[in-house]
């Protein structure tokens, strides 16, 4: 948490005008700085409503925090907001989104509100590029504040990105561990297609509602 704080502060200064002769490197946080976290997710949300940790939030119009059910069994996890996401503050809510909704409904026969869906960073990339390791780095703790507290059975790793940064695994490919389940803590983790893939390549579809009848079968 210290080491949160003075990141914070750095971060602070340099928007201020200070520079550093190198640039400020985030390290991954450890499982103290978790506890230091508010423990609900409203708070949690207040808590990082403001956070300037990483350069995402000078572009970024707001912090785009997830949604749904607190107790889901089911957690989402996708890659980053998007340009509509970032207006509205809410994930999911595009294409990608329609299409995550439709995977809800007619695959995992829920509703929308009964799972929970957040992403690996909280701020919209510009031009809607992959978040750096320093981007993930910083935002990542929050997102497994979130997984602390909602305690989902199974989270869906939504594309490669979801998945490399939820696992560590920053070699394989999506289209080859996909489909298999992982142990993520006291969760069980199922890495599969990104839905704005699967909107760019419908042949996809055979596969990713095979990933999701896996997941229904064991809820
Ligand atoms: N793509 C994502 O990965 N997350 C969103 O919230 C929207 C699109």
């Amino acid at each position: 948490m210290e080491e949160l704080k003075l990141l914070k502060r750095l971060y602070e200064q340099r928007f201020l005008g200070y520079r550093y002769f190198n640039d400020i490197k985030s390290t991954p946080f450890s499982s103290s700085d978790l506890k230091d976290m508010p423990h609900g997710l409203n708070e949690l949300q207040s808590y990082i409503s403001d956070c300037s940790l990483c350069n995402l939030s000078k572009s970024a119009k707001r912090v785009v925090f997830g949604e749904g059910n607190p107790n889901a069994d089911v957690m989402f996890v996708g890659e980053a907001p998007g340009e509509l996401e970032d207006g509205l503050g809410r994930v999911f809510i595009g294409r990608a989104g329609e299409t995550l909704d439709r995977i809800i409904q007619n695959v995992l026969l829920m509703r929308r509100e009964d799972v929970y869906i957040a992403n690996i960073v909280k701020c919209r990339p510009p031009q809607n590029r992959i978040p750096t390791d320093e981007e993930v780095n910083s935002c990542k703790p929050f997102l497994l504040k979130q997984i602390e507290i909602v305690k989902p059975k199974i989270i869906i790793a939504l594309g490669e990105t979801s998945y490399s940064y939820l696992t560590g695994d920053m070699d394989s490919s999506i289209s080859k561990v996909r489909g298999e389940f992982i142990s993520f803590g006291s969760s069980k983790l199922m890495p599969t297609f990104h839905p704005a893939y699967l909107l760019r390549n419908p042949s996809v579809k055979r596969e990713v509602f095979s990933d999701m009848l896996k997941v229904k079968a064991i809820l």
